[in-house]
């Protein structure tokens, strides 16, 4: 231990391993390792954000108030329930910071998104992951994992790696069983793929112990603008908007954010892209005996015969320069998870991993 004491559970935390960017002696490198979009974000967008060039100098809008009411109107939700924050990450760190400390224990799913972890333990708290069944989420275990110290159980719809999705009615089942003291946090960061999903917002408005997350990093296109939301009863953003810190969000990440939700037409367009490539791109894998998970997502989860066989492919993809992502450290050790690219990327992954199928190492 160094001079400075940390708070305990600090040092549990494993430093986020990211996906790779970049490859050594690689220019046109292939990224599908981090679910982002590959149209990136609309031209009405981009026009967004260099008008937003003319107010660098003066602080931003602490209330969000501009990009709530964007979102509630398209949506048809209510703004006075609406957080924004640094990606959703920042909004599922509200959360365990207002909600979650020493004795308290967060719950998540055994392939659940990496930062409930790491969420729970900066909180002080206890982070407790359930087993799935089959890289489904088994709500049963989920309920019976609860105790009187469960203060958050964070459930990723559809999931992240595992590309699946529950029912809604699974979720509502999820809800109802809670303990009392307990919140349900739907995390919907892929909830645009699915055709006619709402994320659970309806669930948000039915009950008082929901609260929904969503980001503009996936098919908005603006991972690297670091824009999140999350709905959630009044109760709950009162609370939330107490640990916010006012400026969270930059003049340009706001603009872009409201250009980007108002696009719907855009939306619509990245969401029919994705399903058409998706459904190639896991028809093609499954033809070189690499079979996937039905995805719900933007991406596909990709089964080898065993974590030598995912590795070896993992590293001849990088030979040919294109990134994909291991997820052994989400208890997926003989699986790849690949990001539903543009269709050049989706043909020549799939022909690569075809190659390697067949002999080429
Ligand atoms: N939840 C899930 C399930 C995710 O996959 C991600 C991004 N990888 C996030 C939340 C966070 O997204 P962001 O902070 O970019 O909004």
């Amino acid at each position: 231990m160094g001079r400075f004491v940390p708070q305990p559970g600090i040092m549990d935390i494993a430093l986020y391993v990211g996906g790779k960017a970049k490859l050594d002696g690689v220019t046109n490198v292939i990224k599908l390792s981090s679910n982002e979009n590959p149209f990136g974000p609309s031209d009405a967008v981009k026009e967004a954000v260099a008008r937003s060039a003319h107010d660098l100098h003066r602080y931003p809008s602490t209330d969000h108030a501009d990009l709530r009411r964007a979102i509630a109107e398209t949506h048809g939700l209510d703004a006075d329930r609406i957080i924004c924050g640094v990606g959703s990450d920042e909004v599922l760190q509200f959360l365990a910071q207002a909600y979650a400390g020493p004795g308290d224990e967060v719950i998540y799913t055994e392939h659940g998104f990496s930062m409930y972890r790491i969420i729970a333990l900066a909180a002080g708290a206890t982070p407790v992951s359930v087993p799935e069944r089959g890289r489904v989420v088994d709500i049963d275990a989920i309920l019976s994992a609860c105790t009187e110290r469960t203060k958050l159980v964070y459930l990723t719809n559809p999931g992240n790696p595992t590309s699946t999705m529950i029912g809604l009615s699974e979720v509502e089942r999820l809800a109802e069983g809670l303990p009392k003291q307990a919140i349900l946090v739907l995390d919907g960061a892929y909830a645009e793929y699915v055709d006619g999903y709402d994320g659970g917002a309806k669930l948000v408005e039915m009950r008082d112990n929901v609260v929904m997350t969503r980001t503009f990093s996936k098919i908005y296109g603006l991972g690297g603008m670091r824009v999140g939301w999350g709905y959630a009863p009044r109760e709950v953003i009162d609370v939330l908007n107490r640990v916010r810190q006012p400026f969270n969000l930059s003049n340009t990440a706001l603009a872009a954010a409201e250009a980007a939700v108002r696009d719907t037409a855009y939306l619509e367009y990245c969401r029919k892209e994705n399903a058409r490539l998706r459904h190639w791109l896991a028809e093609a894998l499954g033809e070189h005996g690499v079979p996937c998970d039905t995805s719900m997502t933007n991406f596909v989860l990709a089964r080898f015969a065993d974590r030598a066989e995912a590795e070896a492919c993992d590293d001849f993809l990088q030979k040919q320069g294109i990134l994909v992502r291991r997820v052994a450290g989400y208890g997926l050790p003989n699986f790849l998870r690949i990001t539903v690219g543009d269709e050049a990327s989706c043909r020549r992954v799939a022909h690569c991993i075809g190659l390697f199928k067949a002999g080429e190492r």
